[in-house]
């Protein structure tokens, strides 16, 4: 019989894991050629979350990772990767944000032959209209400008492969983005539509800043295109320069030089000083980055195991 493993990283997640297992069981049960492990990744839940998930131990023998603190989404999948134990994986929110619903059809078109059968939201919810085309906008520029194809409006929502799990595994980068990661490691992938709905309980965890800052770690993990951007921005302005110092030369030659131009000067010093430090700290993101990848430390760390 395979085993299917359904993840669920929690983070103050007391609320919604109730609801959330009843739901997601009620399905499950249904599917009974199937043997189905639950892996529950607390990442470091102030409230009474892993209680709770040593209770739904007790009663039903799901399987909990405690991580020693809170390492945020990104690097609490990674963990829930390396203790998953299914001959396939399914990646769930605690908050039946992603309703268990569809797991039947991921399941048959894993059944199909695909590897990576993800999940798409048809509409995004109650989110803000600016959040949606900023979120829209952030897509086509990555797409537009790194190599891989970042879909829009699909999450981690998703049923992996062994295969996938194996590969997702291997990527150990500190900075992490694992939607990009998802494109980047290729394999048969599913398109399945679905409704996103809004949260059973609790408040959502990703802040804007949070979010923003993935945004920018989506863009500098997959490509260096900012870096050729300066160089090209370097080139246009000294081009511009050169052309103006040669205009100025033969003005000066036809008609003399009364001092003139001052508040222009202190205008081109100050605009050329603005894109220097720009530059200068795009190269610095970088840098910072490599800095801490060449450090490999763990991603996380595990307070106890049960399984
Ligand atoms: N989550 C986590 N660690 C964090 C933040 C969130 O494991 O530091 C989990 C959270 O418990 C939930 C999922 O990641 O299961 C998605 O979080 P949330 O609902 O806050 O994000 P949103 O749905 O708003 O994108
Ligand atoms: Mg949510």
């Amino acid at each position: 019989m395979k085993t299917v493993t359904i993840l669920v990283p929690c983070y103050n997640e007391e609320q919604s894991l109730p609801m959330f297992y009843e739901a997601t069981t009620a399905v499950t049960s249904q599917l009974t050629n199937y043997q189905w492990e639950f892996l529950f990744v607390n990442d470091g839940s102030k409230d009474k979350t892993l209680e709770m998930l040593m209770n739904l131990r007790r009663q039903h023998g799901v399987n909990v990772l405690n991580l020693s603190r809170n390492y945020g989404k990104e690097n609490a999948m990674l963990a829930g990767f390396d203790y998953a134990k299914g001959d396939a994986m399914i990646i769930m929110d605690a908050d039946l944000q992603d309703p268990p619903t569809i797991i039947p059809m991921m399941i048959e078109r894993w059944e199909q032959g695909f590897e990576d059968v993800y999940a798409q939201r048809k509409d995004r919810g109650k989110e803000s209209w600016l959040r949606k085309q900023l979120s829209l906008a952030y897509y086509r520029m990555l797409n537009r400008v790194a190599d891989i194809n970042v879909l829009p409006n699909v999450g981690d929502f998703r049923l992996l492969d062994r295969k996938c799990i194996d590969a997702l595994k291997q990527l150990r980068e500190a900075n992490r983005y694992t939607k990009g990661m998802f494109c980047y490691i290729g394999f048969k992938k599913s398109c399945i539509e679905f409704d996103r709905g809004d949260r059973v309980a609790g408040h959502s965890n990703m802040s804007f800043r949070i979010l923003l800052r993935l945004a920018i770690d989506g863009l500098m993990s997959y490509t260096t295109a900012p870096l050729r951007m300066a160089v090209w921005f370097g080139l246009i302005v000294a081009l511009g320069a050169f052309v103006y110092m040669l205009f100025i030369f033969i003005r000066t030659l036809l008609f003399g030089d009364p001092v003139a131009g001052f508040p222009a000067l202190m205008d081109v010093i100050l605009f050329l000083g603005g894109v220097q430090l720009l530059c200068i700290g795009i190269v610095g993101q970088y840098l910072g980055q490599v800095y801490i990848e060449t450090k490999h430390r763990p991603i996380y760390f595990v307070e106890s195991y049960n399984e």
